[in-house]
C-alpha cells in the first residue's frame, strides 16, 4: 500500500523545548499525498504549518512518528523535494540577477553546466518570466520575485514541491494570477504538489485534497476530497454551490479547532 504514495506523514509529533517549557506543536498528523496530487494543508496563523512542513522537508527532526519521502525515512532534506518559502525578499538574493538565483540549487545537483542555460530560461519561462532573467530582484514587483522563487524551485525539478503560504505576501490582485499561475503549471508539468495556506478560500480552490488541521497540538481534523470540477475558474468555480459547501465544512472545522485553544494552549511544562 505504502508503495503508491510519494509521501507519508505517520503520527508525526512535534515539540519545541525552550529553557524548561515544553511546547506541542503537532501531535499525531497522518496522511498521505499520492503522485500528482495536490494537496492543502489549512490551519490557523500558528497551528503548526511551517512546523509541520519543516519536518517534511528533512530541516527538523520530529519528537515522534516519521516522514516517508519516496520509501526512505526522512532524516535530512531530500534531493528530489523543493521548498517554496512565503517571504521572497528573503529568498532571493538581491546581489544576483534573477538567472543566477535560479541556477543557485542547480550547482548542488546533478545539472552538467552545459545544460544549465537552458533549463533556466524553461523555468523562467514556465513562471511567465521569458527574458527577465538578467533583472535583480530589486527591480521586480513582488509578484515577480515570487515567480523568480517559484522559477528556482521549478528549476530543480523535484519530484515534490512544497509551498509554504507562497502569496501570503502579495498583493490580492496578484495572488490571483500566482494562484492560477501555479495550478496552471502543476497540470501541465504534472508535479506533486503540498501547499500549505492559512486561507480557506485559497485551499478550497487549489487542492484536489484538502487537509484541515486543528486543535493544539494540531493534528488532521478532516482529509476532504475537493470534488469540484479539476479545471479551476476564479469566478465559475467560486460560484458553485459545492464551493460553498466545502469551504463552510472546512470553516467549521477551523472554527472548532479555536475554540478549545482558549483553554489549552498546548504548553505544559516538561
Ligand atoms: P504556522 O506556520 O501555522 O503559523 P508555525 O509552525 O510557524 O505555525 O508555529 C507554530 C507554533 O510553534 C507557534 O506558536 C510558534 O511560535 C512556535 N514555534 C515555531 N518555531 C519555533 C521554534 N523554533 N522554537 C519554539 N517555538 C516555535
Ligand atoms: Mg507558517
Amino acid at each position: 500500500m505504502a508503495e503508491n504514495h510519494i509521501l507519508a506523514v505517520n503520527e508525526l509529533g512535534k515539540a519545541y523545548v525552550t529553557n524548561d517549557t515544553r511546547a506541542e506543536i503537532l501531535d499525531g498528523v497522518d496522511f498521505v499525498v499520492d503522485t500528482g496530487e495536490f494537496v492543502c494543508v489549512v490551519g490557523p496563523s500558528g497551528s503548526g504549518k511551517t512546523t509541520l512542513l519543516k519536518c517534511i522537508a528533512g530541516l527538523i527532526p520530529p519528537s515522534s512518528g516519521r516522514v516517508v519521502f519516496e520509501g526512505e525515512t526522512v532524516t535530512e532534506p531530500p534531493a528530489k523535494l523543493a521548498v517554496i518559502f512565503q517571504d521572497y525578499s528573503r529568498s532571493l538574493l538581491p546581489w544576483m540577477t534573477v538567472e543566477k538565483n535560479v541556477e543557485l540549487p542547480l550547482h548542488k545537483a546533478k545539472f552538467p553546466k552545459a545544460e544549465r542555460p537552458a533549463i533556466i530560461a524553461e523555468a523562467l519561462a514556465n513562471v511567465g518570466l521569458a527574458g527577465k532573467g538578467k533583472l535583480h530582484p530589486w527591480e521586480m514587483s513582488g509578484g515577480m520575485q515570487q515567480r523568480a522563487a517559484i522559477a528556482r524551485g521549478l528549476a530543480y525539478q523535484p519530484d515534490v514541491l512544497l509551498m509554504d503560504e507562497p502569496f501570503a505576501a502579495v498583493d490580492a490582485q496578484t495572488r490571483i494570477e500566482l494562484e492560477d499561475l501555479v495550478l496552471e503549471m502543476s497540470r501541465r508539468l504534472k508535479m506533486t504538489v503540498l501547499f500549505v495556506t492559512h486561507d480557506i478560500d485559497e485551499a478550497v480552490y487549489m487542492g484536489d485534497r484538502v487537509i484541515v488541521l486543528s486543535g493544539a497540538p494540531a493534528k488532521v481534523a478532516r482529509d476532504i476530497a475537493v470534488d469540484l470540477p479539476p479545471e479551476r475558474h476564479q469566478l465559475h468555480t467560486k460560484n458553485l454551490p459545492r464551493y460553498g459547501e466545502l469551504r463552510a465544512e472546512v470553516f467549521e472545522l477551523i472554527q472548532q479547532a479555536k475554540r478549545p485553544v482558549t483553554q489549552n494552549v498546548g504548553v505544559v511544562r516538561a
